[in-house]
């Protein structure tokens, strides 16, 4: 078993230890005799640092983890060709923590443990799950409703402790007095000593993981997305310098925002939703002149289109025209006049056929666009009175819809 420093002293951010062992697969890692590097558990992420050969050959850890029989495994990258004979098993060396991510972590896992208290404190809502990540942390609430009163109430008593600066201590109790203590979360495994860690008359918990001295460390707890999840309620906060980075962001990105409404922050809201309703307006507006263009255009054409043979066969390339207007034109010819077939194109922006004829019209308009496909490649399809399709480009729509037209005039 390896000797947890940071089990006594979350402060300790260089230690010495011999090597137990080098292991090189999957990647290469040691085992020392005693570490201050914590291993992923318990909802906290593992620490990184560096350790240091008697040699004077620095690893980087990149990750450290937990065993089943209790050792802590510190994997590491070596950035140049190093001794060998420095990592044996008896060697001396040295550990560096990266002080400013575990900092960070004891920030975010205090502030969880602050927080799950007022969450229960105030709303008995126990905390099922923790999580932590490099950009935020949760916890799982196990509640039915969750309201943004509760959520506000909680995020002000867990910054009240912050403030008040309470002290943050380390107990070892057996599993019995463990019971007499009321403590927030037992662990579900069978370990004669539990490791406490007392926020002074505010919360009891079993845990593991590395913690300020005092709640002042914390700094801040800041609330962000809540989510219902299966169990309950998922709730997303940031702790310390976190809380102040993300406020930071958040800031930045509603500033921008704003700008481009030249408005402030505060009524970025109101001017999204004005804005929003005019495009929806204009996109109803649009529809409706759509919708005229393509009636106007159809009278036309059909104006122009002699009737052969009692019909009205209507071959067009368009420009600037999407394919839902196209559509719409097609439906308008063959609506128009019973005895229109309509070979149509848009060529910009995007490529496309549509093919149809009035009802009682005798084609396969499905089956003449498949064959047009064929030539032009593409996709589409549609049934014996319209279809249409979408084509990779312009080549060729022309000289393909005119041999199309001479096809059906027969
Ligand atoms: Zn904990």
């Amino acid at each position: 078993m390896t000797d947890r420093l940071y089990y006594h002293d979350s402060f300790l951010y260089d230690f010495d230890a011999e090597i137990r062992e080098v292991l090189d697969s999957p990647r290469p890692a040691l085992i020392l005799d005693r570490t201050a590097f914590y291993p992923t558990s318990g909802g906290q992420i593992f620490d990184t640092g560096r350790i240091i050969t008697a040699a004077n050959d620095r690893f980087k850890v990149t990750e450290v983890a937990d065993t089943e029989d209790g050792r802590v495994v510190h994997y590491f990258e070596a950035d140049r060709d190093f001794d060998q004979a420095a990592l044996q098993p008896g060697n001396r060396v040295r550990g560096q923590i990266d002080a400013a991510r575990r900092c960070d972590h004891m920030q975010q896992h205090s502030g969880q443990h602050v927080l799950s208290a007022a969450f229960l404190r105030l709303h008995n809502m126990p905390t099922v799950s923790f999580h932590m990540a490099d950009d935020y942390c949760s916890i799982d609430l196990d509640a039915p409703t969750l309201t943004k009163e509760q959520i506000e109430s909680a995020e002000r008593l867990a910054n009240e402790i912050i403030l008040e600066n309470r002290g943050v201590d380390v107990r070892f109790v057996t599993r019995d007095e463990a019971g007499k203590l009321g403590l927030r979360k037992l662990p579900p495994t069978e370990r004669d000593e539990l490791r406490i860690i007392d926020i002074r008359d505010f919360d009891l918990s079993a845990c593991g993981g590395t913690h300020v001295a005092q709640t002042g460390q914390i700094a801040s707890i800041l609330l962000r997305k809540v989510e219902k999840v299966r169990q309950g309620w998922r709730v997303e906060f940031v702790a310390g310098q976190r809380a102040v980075a993300t406020a930071r962001r958040d800031f930045t990105t509603l500033t921008e925002t704003a700008a481009l409404f030249s408005a402030h922050i505060y009524d970025v809201p109101q001017q999204t939703r004005k804005s929003l309703d005019e495009i929806r307006a204009l996109r109803k507006q649009r529809e409706q002149s759509q919708e005229e263009l393509a009636a106007a255009q159809a009278s036309a054409l059909l104006a122009e289109t002699a009737e052969i043979n009692g019909r009205k066969l209507v071959v067009r390339t368009l420009t600037d025209r999407d394919l839902s207007f196209v559509k719409l034109l097609a439906q308008k010819l063959t609506r128009l006049s019973p005895h229109a077939v309509a070979l149509l194109a848009t060529s910009s922006p995007q490529p496309a056929l549509v093919f149809a004829q009035s009802t009682g019209q005798p084609f396969d308009m499905g089956a003449l666009l498949k064959e047009a496909m064929t030539t032009l490649g593409g996709r589409g399809g549609g049934s014996k009175d319209l279809a249409q399709g979408g084509l990779p480009n312009a080549n060729g729509i022309d000289s393909v819809l005119k041999a199309l037209a001479e096809k059906l005039a027969g």
